[in-house]
């Protein structure tokens, strides 16, 4: 819902929520996002310290900011995340504290998450059999993450949420069984259309398992009722299992984009402030939070970001596909989704 005090872009959105980037560093290579051996990383001395990421959340509220995600690259590389975790929490105004991670760190880390203020955790898996999780991630590391998923539920984060990145001919075959394991565990699952994000997934329309063909795989194991969005700027559309069974959702950001009510902004590691996924480069915010600038200065600044905003790149991307020349996601050369922040 939009406020009357909620800054509103050139299409009349608020901003409502931040994503921010801790570390572009991740332990994994994933196939469909970061599937490179070399990669220039962001300079430790460039990364925004938990103070300065602090101060631009806090300016944030005001503008109508009410929920925080963290993310990267592998967010729990980050060292001491719980007390940027503890930070934040105690924010007045901030209604929701989120993190995704790959699980890997999950287990040891999942107690002192939540003991720091963070409520609920999405989980990137995208396959249960161990030889596809290492063909896709690069590592060995399913068990480990399952371990993270149960120490997540054990420490009482709620909902713990699996994000599944659907490719065809890779993990299209385990919709279902998806969906079967976490209505066992009691987790949410969210699957995500593969998108082009960043330059080096080799994303082509063909490997885009679309929104129609999820629900058709699932409607013939499931019956299944729509549920709407949770909020209308969430990117995910919800499915109840009638009877009872998960909290299930579609993120179709390549078939149905939900642009028209996108309230994200990102925040890379080296503090750039972005305003769209496929954005090809940000604000640098990192400079004035340097030099000194004041907090009306910086405030300043990112109303005049925002309110000049016009992104909605996932309903361009759509209008090229159905034209006659189609979509050529290389004509474009965006911000990698390690440094952005999924
Ligand atoms: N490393 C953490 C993780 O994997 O959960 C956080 C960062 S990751 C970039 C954030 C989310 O983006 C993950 O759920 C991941 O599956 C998703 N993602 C990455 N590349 C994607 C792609 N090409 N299409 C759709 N989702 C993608
Ligand atoms: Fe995989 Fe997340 Fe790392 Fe990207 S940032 S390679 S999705 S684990
Ligand atoms: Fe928001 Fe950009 Fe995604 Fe559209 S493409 S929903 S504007 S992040």
């Amino acid at each position: 819902m939009i406020a009357s005090h909620d800054l509103l872009d050139q299409r009349h959105r608020p901003l409502h929520d931040l994503r921010i980037s801790v570390t572009d560093r991740c332990n994994f290579r994933c196939t469909y996002c970061m599937p490179l051996d070399h990669y220039d990383w962001i300079e430790k001395r460039e990364i925004l310290t938990y103070e300065e990421i602090e101060r631009l959340v806090r300016l944030s509220i005001p503008l109508g900011v009410q929920k925080v995600r963290l993310t990267g690259g592998e967010p729990l590389l980050r060292r001491d995340l719980d007390k940027l975790i503890q930070r934040l929490s105690q924010l007045e105004g901030l209604d929701e504290l989120c993190l995704t991670t790959n699980g890997v760190l999950l287990g040891p880390d999942a107690e002192q998450l939540r003991h720091s203020g963070l409520r609920r955790v999405n989980v990137s898996l995208d396959t249960l059999d161990p030889d596809k999780f290492e063909r896709i991630t690069k590592k060995p590391n399913l068990p480990k993450v399952l371990e993270g998923l149960r120490a997540a539920q054990q420490a009482g984060l709620d909902p713990v949420k699996v994000n599944m990145v659907v490719e065809r001919g890779v993990n299209d075959d385990e919709i279902v069984a998806m969906a079967q394991f976490c209505s066992e565990h009691g987790f949410a699952l969210r699957y995500i259309e593969f998108m082009d994000v960043g330059n080096a997934n080799a994303w082509n329309l063909d490997r885009v398992v679309t929104k129609k063909e999820i629900l058709a795989t699932l409607g013939s194991h499931f019956d299944l009722q729509p549920a709407g969005r949770h909020r209308s700027s969430d990117p995910a559309t919800r499915f109840q299992v009638r009877g009872g069974g998960p909290d299930l959702g579609v993120i179709a950001s390549v078939t149905e984009p939900f642009c028209d009510n996108c309230s994200r902004a990102r925040i890379t590691a080296d503090g750039k402030f972005v305003t769209c996924l496929f954005s090809q480069d940000g604000t640098d915010l990192k400079r004035p939070l340097r030099d000194r600038t004041t907090d009306e200065d910086l405030g300043a600044l990112l109303r005049l970001i925002w309110t000049g905003r016009t992104d909605a790149f996932s309903e361009d991307r759509l209008r090229a596909i159905l034209s006659d020349h189609g979509y050529q996601p290389q004509d474009r050369h965006k911000i990698e989704m390690i440094t952005l922040g999924g």
